[in-house]
């Protein structure tokens, strides 16, 4: 029998996440190449044989989860410059140890943040990168996130100002060189569907106007997609407010930066002007509750967003201000957190939270019209959840139990681009997890020992 599709899941429950919310039950859905060729009912016809099938009796199918905002050199750092807030703890972890990592701990660091992702569900991540002090370790960074199969986002960004605030002198260079790196990035690591180069400011007290301009009018004219992190606390304005006299969003606003190439970080402090010129302009959020709550920055306005029609995505954010890169449970937090500020358990659903994180991530990525859900004719990223775990079990309410009640333990299967990257706790390309703790373990005594 010859056969038609390279992949085939059967006997799933298939949540499609699509707009009229179509849920199969014991469905099939069929792949060819990277692509989704057919979801339908029941059994596939015995001539539309394929590859490999799984048999996913007991399992529900989702759209992949993508991962809005991420700094994978901090999966170093887990637990570095605890209990402290956002600049003490930037000046105790991530600041002193970006200047002295070497390319091959960032590339080891990024393979150890995307298999957690992976394992957490996600088939998509956006690494916000801002040690810039050597083009090589940006290069042995995407190396890391290409070798683990994950969908990759690569933001090249920059800093030409901030050290007042701690910001070390090697990360700072005018923008104008920042963006010949990142078009020389572009041409070394030929993007393609699975790596996506963009750029964008660091934080609002490391970027000048000048360096916003600059930036803005790079990826204007090369059709470039931004992100930046944006009120996070409170100190993201003061430089602003006493430079420029303005708040950053006016700011932004006037000088052209609120687009819909935008993806703005946190986003703890928006105002309810803030939030209706993002539903004005396309600009979408990354909402990352865990390290808000970690660094006592906040909780950010995102029922009041969602329901002003600003697209909200989720991210993890660096893992030394996390302490990990699970989705799942960011998912939890993304929900709690706002039920309990608002006193109101039914401000944020748990149908919700999955959509930021499926088409929510897909839309803040650009690539709304290839993932973010289950349809024939878009690329085939998804993840089966098994329920059957004590911790999820019994399974009354497919998205409650993935949003309130799920674990690593529950994704059974990654898959991205057509291909089958992690299952049933083994991840593909021969890499291994105890093999990657060993080395990532030498060498981050070398890291140690080097500041
Ligand atoms: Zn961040």
């Amino acid at each position: 029998m010859s056969e038609k599709y390279d992949l085939i899941i059967r006997n799933a429950v298939i949540h499609t996440m699509d707009q009229d919310r179509r849920m199969i039950d014991r469905g099939s859905l069929a792949v060819k190449g990277d692509m989704i060729a057919k979801i339908e009912q029941g059994d596939l016809p015995e001539q539309d044989a394929a590859g490999q099938v799984i048999d996913a009796d007991g399992m529900i199918l989702f759209p992949g989860f993508v991962d809005t905002h991420i700094h994978i050199f901090q999966s170093f750092l887990k637990g570095l410059g605890a209990d402290h807030r956002l600049i003490e703890w930037l000046n105790l972890s991530a600041l002193p140890y970006g200047t002295v990592m070497t390319p091959r701990q960032h590339e080891l660091a990024a393979r150890l943040a995307c298999m957690e992702a992976l394992k957490s569900g996600c088939t998509a991540i956006c690494e916000f990168f801002y040690t810039n002090q050597d083009p090589e370790l940006a290069y042995a960074c995407i190396e890391g996130m290409r070798s683990t199969g994950i969908r990759s986002v690569f933001i090249r960004t920059f800093q030409d100002t901030g050290e007042e605030y701690g910001m070390p002198s090697i990360f700072i260079e005018p923008a104008e060189k920042a963006m010949r790196e990142v078009a020389s990035l572009k041409k070394r690591c030929k993007e393609d569907d699975m790596l996506t180069i963009w750029t964008g400011p660091d934080v609002t007290w490391s970027t000048t106007k000048e360096g916003y301009r600059t930036m803005l009018e790079y990826c204007m004219s090369e059709n470039v997609r931004y992100s930046m992190h944006l009120k996070e606390t409170e100190v993201d304005n003061e430089m602003c407010l006493r430079n420029y006299g303005k708040d950053i969003v006016d700011l932004l606003e006037e000088i052209g930066f609120l687009t819909d190439k935008m993806l703005a970080v946190h986003c703890v402090n928006l105002t309810e002007r803030d939030i209706r010129r993002f539903a004005d302009y396309g600009v979408s959020i990354s909402h990352n509750p865990a390290p808000n709550l970690y660094l006592g920055s906040g909780i950010p306005p995102i029922p009041e967003s969602l329901l002003a029609g600003v697209n909200v995505s989720l991210g993890t954010d660096g893992a030394a201000s996390n302490n990990s890169t699970d989705m799942l449970e960011t998912m939890k937090l993304a929900a709690l957190i706002q039920k309990g500020i608002h006193r109101d358990a039914s401000v944020i659903t748990a149908d919700q939270v999955i959509r930021m994180a499926a088409c929510g991530g897909a839309k803040a990525i650009g690539m709304e019209d290839q993932v973010g859900t289950l349809a024939a004719g878009k690329k085939a990223d998804m993840i089966l959840f098994d329920p059957r775990h004590l911790k999820s079990f019994p399974n009354h309410d497919a998205e409650a139990t993935v949003v309130y009640a799920s674990s690593e333990e529950n994704i059974d299967t990654t898959i991205v681009n057509g291909e089958v990257v992690y299952h049933k706790g083994d991840f593909a390309g021969g890499l291994s997890e105890a093999e990657l703790i060993r080395e990532i373990a030498a060498e981050v005594e070398k890291m140690k020992a080097s500041l």
